[in-house]
């Protein structure tokens, strides 16, 4: 699948839209999910062009996928999350029903979060 440049995400990135922001680095802008299906729901998208994980993680530089992924963990950290804990999630494809086609890693917390799929 090509890069749809115009995706909400890239929007996003390139400031046309607005975002409630929480994070922002070399590798990663992090950003409250207008749909939250926890008390805590943020979204961490990398600055570049990738539309899924697999996208991500055959392509980006082995630099910016260890950068990306120490920016989640640090916003997790930063947002409290770590004694209590949380999940990640990263939907794929169709199956997994990807609705924004620009990677982006969930971050959910703030509760017990229960079975992993409903
Ligand atoms: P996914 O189904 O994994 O592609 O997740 C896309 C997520 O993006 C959903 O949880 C939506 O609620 C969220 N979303 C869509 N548009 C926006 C937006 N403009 N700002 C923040 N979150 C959004």
């Amino acid at each position: 699948m090509s890069y749809d440049k115009g995706n909400i995400f890239a929007k996003i990135l390139r400031g046309e839209i607005p975002c409630k922001k929480i994070h922002e680095d070399q590798y990663a802008l992090a950003f409250e999910d207008t749909a939250p299906a926890a008390p805590v729901h943020i979204l961490v998208i990398p600055k570049g062009e990738y539309t899924s994980f697999d996208d991500f993680a055959t392509n980006a530089t082995s630099e910016f996928l260890h950068g990306f992924f120490a920016s989640v963990r640090a916003i997790a950290a930063k947002l409290g999350l770590n004694e209590n804990g949380y999940r990640l999630i990263t939907n794929h494809g169709a199956d997994a029903s990807q609705s924004v086609p620009h990677f982006h890693v969930h971050i959910l917390g703030g509760r017990k979060l229960g079975a992993l799929l409903p």
